[in-house]
């Protein structure tokens, strides 16, 4: 993998669920399932602990350097569904940005 992706799901300052991405099978057509850091990070959390939530994802590459990320659209429906309120997303530049699934 060329990038790597954490996601830290939180609520009041406390720390809920985290995650990573990561490849998880092959498909029919012979390619690779992955599984987003925002998915893991949630995954097995009760929907009404997850709801009214706020989430970090970070991207960064081979070099540990911080890298662009913004949630997939695949992601940002499923934050929606789970009530996921905020979504921050360092930029290599430094700015934050702010996603409202
Ligand atoms: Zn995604």
């Amino acid at each position: 993998m060329n990038f790597r992706v954490g996601a830290v799901v939180f609520s009041n300052n406390e720390v809920l669920g985290q995650g990573f991405n990561f490849f998880s099978c092959w498909n029919e057509s012979n390619r690779r399932v992955s599984v987003h850091a925002e998915m893991h990070s949630i995954s097995g959390l009760r929907h009404d602990v997850v709801r009214n939530t706020e989430m970090v994802v970070v991207r960064i590459n081979k070099r540990n350097e911080p890298k662009n990320c913004n949630p997939c659209p695949k992601c940002m429906k499923m934050l929606a569904r789970k009530g996921i309120r905020k979504v921050y997303c360092p930029q290599e530049n430094g700015d934050i940005k702010v996603f409202y699934p």
